[in-house]
């Protein structure tokens, strides 16, 4: 279950993929592509006396969801000593996903879909989420994470959200995602404009694509004792939400590639596989520390738009339902670094933490099953598993299937998106519903491999053990 790749950096690098999991032979030439970062590093190492930790990658895995993305394939882990790649982090800083137990079964729920939908319409994308967030509650939550947001008070507007919804489980069980900065210096305009009026800066945002906001019941128990230790059961609702720094993220990876270009020693000439490490030495330190200040703050940002997208469903399903208690079983990031003490450095680009007994978020697709596992710590995984199914088309490449069965599968699936098609002030507007038809055939269950082998395969790697079934209820897509 784990393909060793031959490659003449010295450097171990393997794939997990077992029977079943195709592996795409442009992500792994990709993979050894980055591979040339340990000679980088050699390079600047010899450019650069004095180091306490010599600069070196340690060991690159795959994931079983490892596909091509933007230079990094997504599902790499990179280990590397001494230094740190920003471009190891995808480009959505701290993308994650947060899974929240409900007190509701599917039974109740499903009777209440047409309400729902057209409450969390409503909510998502008529203009009801009102999230009206001051500029303290903008630094709280940049510098402090959570707490620093919610040390300010609830929101001036989220109060329906909230009161409907309760605060439920406000901190609790975050990966270590969510960390204190020393300043949102970074983000100053975007605080001080009041978050201004585009739509991605604004909190309570889906982020289109891939993202989403999904209502999902248990449909099988794979380990009894963990299921009860999380609050599981068959029938039981769940939510699960996807997304990440929206447009703060990208301004914090900006941030890294200037910095990183700006600490390039003059006389080491430019990587030919573009990708610019920044040595962990005390030269570097002022434009290190502002690329991880902007980096943090990105982290804490998304960490807050999974509550408040937790909080919107939750909302949604107070009003069409009843009322409801709801237990967050985790947050994990999938596009974050972590800096050890000892001048190690975890990235993971598309790839999900795996600690012994930590839950490991895997959704399929739209309309397709997901799964929770628990991780058991596996080193020769970098103690990481793959973040959902992965894709079998690549984003971009033409989505087969007509217009009806796009609309089949929304129908059938109970997808809400920000357009909806009955709408009448759309009728008209062939190329609005064409871009948008273009963007959703790409996030169809057929655009996606199946969750089943690709969590096979990490149980037979002994990264992380299957504990329950998820079945989608209801999607929103941003
Ligand atoms: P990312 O986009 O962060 O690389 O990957 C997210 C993963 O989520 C994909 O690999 C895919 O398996 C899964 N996914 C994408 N869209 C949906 C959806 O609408 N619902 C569910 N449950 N999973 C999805
Ligand atoms: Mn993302
Ligand atoms: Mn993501």
């Amino acid at each position: 279950s784990w393909l060793t790749l031959p490659n003449p950096y010295d450097v171990p690098a393997e794939i997990c993929a077992g029977p079943g999991v195709p592996i795409e032979p442009a992500a792994v030439d990709e993979l050894l592509t980055v591979l040339e970062t340990a000679r980088t590093l050699d390079t600047l190492a010899a450019a650069t006396p004095g180091l306490t930790v010599t600069p070196r990658v340690d060991r690159v895995v795959g994931t079983p969801d490892f596909h091509k993305g933007a230079g990094i394939p997504i599902g790499t882990v990179l280990r590397t000593a001494g230094a740190l790649v920003p471009q190891a982090v995808g480009n959505d800083i701290n993308c994650g996903m947060r899974v929240e137990v409900t007190s509701l079964t599917a039974d109740s729920v499903r009777p209440r879909l047409d309400e729902l939908e057209t409450r969390l319409r409503h909510l998502f994308f008529e203009g009801g989420r009102r999230i009206g967030l001051t500029p303290a509650h903008r630094e709280g939550l940049l510098r402090h994470g959570l707490p620093g947001l919610l040390a300010e008070g609830v929101p001036a507007g989220a109060e329906g959200v909230w009161r409907q919804a309760g605060p439920g489980d406000t901190g609790g069980r975050l990966h270590s995602a969510g960390q204190p900065a020393t300043s949102a210096d970074e983000f100053r305009d975007w605080i001080d404009s009041g978050g201004g009026t585009s739509y991605d800066s604004i909190i309570g945002s889906v982020g289109g694509g891939n993202h989403f906001a999904e209502l999902q019941y248990v449909t099988a128990i794979h380990d009894s004792r963990t299921a009860y230790e999380w609050g599981l059961s068959p029938g039981r609702v769940v939510l699960m939400v996807h997304t990440g720094s929206l447009s703060l993220g990208h301004q914090a990876n900006a941030t890294g590639l200037t910095q990183a270009r700006a600490a390039w020693p003059r006389a080491v000439p430019m990587p030919a596989n573009r990708i610019l490490p920044m040595l962990l030495d005390d030269r570097n330190a002022a434009g290190r520390e502002r690329y991880l200040t902007a980096f943090t703050n990105a982290a804490n940002f998304a960490v807050g738009n999974r509550f408040f997208l937790a909080l919107m469903l939750r909302a949604g399903l107070a009003e069409a339902v009843g009322a409801l208690s709801s237990q967050l079983i985790y947050d994990a990031p999938h596009n974050l670094l972590w800096p050890g003490e000892d001048g190690s450095v975890v990235h993971r680009k598309g790839a999900t933490p795996a600690g012994a007994g930590e839950p490991v978020i895997v959704p399929g697709s739209m309309g397709a099953a997901s799964c929770l596992l628990r991780g058991l710590g596996n080193g020769r995984s970098l103690e990481s598993a793959c973040h959902g199914a992965g894709r079998s088309i690549p984003r971009g490449a033409t989505a087969r299937g007509g217009d009806a069965e796009l609309d089949a599968f929304l129908r059938d699936f109970r997808v809400v998106t920000p357009l909806n098609h009955r709408d009448p002030a759309l009728a008209g507007r062939r190329d609005v519903l064409d871009a948008w038809r273009r963007d959703l055939k790409q996030e169809a269950p057929w655009a996606y491999k199946e969750v089943g082998p690709v969590v096979g395969s990490l149980q037979t790697a002994g990264v992380a053990d299957p504990v329950a079934e998820l079945k989608p209820l209801l999607t929103v897509k941003g």
